[in-house]
């Protein structure tokens, strides 16, 4: 196979708790809970990682980052995707465009889009025009209108360099 463009998608889903901070798109948002997990629990940050790694059939986030594994215990995730960044170069690839929505009923994320957006194309050298990052509500239906946690949905396309 040596497609020039491959496609990705990723699926993150973590539950919110009381004691923890809100780390979405590798900034911190204000807000009374955050999200439980064996990283600092960025469900953005996850789901890119997968729709990096799914586009190149690289496997999982799971697989090259354990939540088994101590050295990962609270981890800032933008490690994680710049060393997911690191895999795709080292196959020679490159994001191409990148499109997430994040499910979550609170707190409105509108004010925090562009920041995520640059903080996101930092880590990714790219310009923030590849990194499009939309929010919506579950309409208070389940487990995300509960607010009992948040989903995210990404996927990329993938460029060869
Ligand atoms: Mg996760």
């Amino acid at each position: 196979m040596n497609l020039e463009n491959r496609i990705g998608f990723g699926y993150d889903v973590h539950q919110f708790v009381d004691d923890r901070k809100l780390m979405l798109g590798g900034i911190e948002i204000p807000f009374e809970r955050g999200l439980k997990g064996h990283s600092d629990a960025d469900a953005l940050l996850h789901s890119i990682c997968d729709a990096m790694l799914g586009a190149l059939a690289l496997g999982d986030i799971g697989k090259h980052f354990p939540d088994t594994d101590p050295t990962y215990k609270d981890i800032d995730s933008k490690i994680l995707l710049s060393e997911v960044n690191k895999l795709v170069e080292a196959e020679g690839y490159k994001l191409g465009n990148l499109d997430s929505t994040i499910v979550l009923q609170r707190p409105k994320l509108r004010p925090y889009i562009d920041e995520m957006r640059k903080e996101i194309a930092t880590i990714l050298y790219c310009n923030i025009e590849q990194i499009s990052v939309k929010a919506t509500t579950s309409e208070w239906m389940g487990f995300v209108g509960e607010e009992k946690g948040i989903k995210v949905i990404s996927t990329v396309m993938m460029v060869k360099k």
